[in-house]
């Protein structure tokens, strides 16, 4: 059930034109892009977040301020470091736009102002996750941990149906572990990690029933696709599932009760 009293206090974010939005919501994106660029080298490294100014890996220079403005120094430096014309990958930049370009989706398609500033924070966690699992086959417990704790207070803010939330959580985990069980018997080889898991957890602890069985099939349709991508271009049967169930997280926080709702509508029309 929607609050009364926060509907009654705070403007929807339908009536906030998105044109006043969009720019420093960019900004924000590519700013926070930039951070999570950092925290996904340096976590799985266990090299402090904090402590420690960003360097090239390549000579150790010390990156002044012209050299960390997100996507323009790696443009401007033709994608090498300036000091040492090493190579800096392109998912730097990537992961910066596709941040800024999450945080605009997050303005458009937010239901209220208390969704999209949980929706904001919940944003750059999602990404670091999705990112270090591409690169490192493996979710950092802290990021997984606050991530949980914002699918809580995403259910608090949205219905409160803590009950719910916790018969979903513990019916996704059973089916992942039941799942990579089945793969396990048939293939020998483990199928969903301890991670994806977790995951599938957060999001019944997030969302409602419908949204949330949504974003399952969604998870399962990117995975299937992604899976049998990969198959086809390096002959491998394993590929980072987390990434595709945070997307699908990512659109049944985002969009998912407008989607459920236009289902329905389709359905019954
Ligand atoms: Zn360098």
């Amino acid at each position: 059930m929607e609050s009364p009293f926060l509907a009654a206090q705070l403007p929807p974010i339908s009536t906030l034109p998105i044109s006043t939005l969009a720019v420093p919501l960019a900004a924000f994106g590519l700013v926070f892009g930039s951070f999570i660029t950092a925290l996904s080298y340096r976590l799985p490294r266990g090299e402090s977040i904090t402590a420690g100014r960003s360097h090239c890996p390549a000579c150790g220079h010390v990156l002044s301020a012209a050299d960390l403005v997100p996507v323009v120094s790696w443009a401007v430096h033709g994608g090498a470091c300036r000091h040492c014309r090493a190579k800096i990958s392109w998912r730097y930049p990537a992961i910066e736009l596709t941040s800024a370009a999450l945080f605009v989706g997050a303005g458009v398609l937010a239901r209220d102002i208390v969704h999209l500033a949980l929706l904001l924070a919940m944003t750059p966690v999602m990404l670091a996750l999705g990112v270090i699992d591409l690169e490192h086959r493996r979710l950092p417990n802290s990021l997984v941990l606050l991530l949980a704790a914002l699918a809580v207070a995403w259910r608090a803010l949205s219905d409160g149906r803590y009950l719910e939330a916790a018969v979903l959580a513990t019916l996704s985990t059973t089916l992942g572990l039941v799942l990579d069980a089945l793969y396990r018997a048939r293939t020998g080889r483990a199928g969903l990690g301890g991670g994806d898991v977790e995951l599938l957890a957060i999001v019944g602890l997030a969302l409602p029933l419908e949204v949330f069985l949504m974003t399952l099939g969604v998870a399962g349709l990117l995975g299937v696709l992604v899976g049998g991508a990969t198959r086809l271009r390096r002959g491998e049967a394993e590929f980072a599932f987390a990434p595709e169930i945070l997307a699908a997280f990512w659109i049944g926080l985002a969009a998912g009760g407008d989607i459920v709702n236009r289902l329905a509508a389709i359905r019954s029309g």
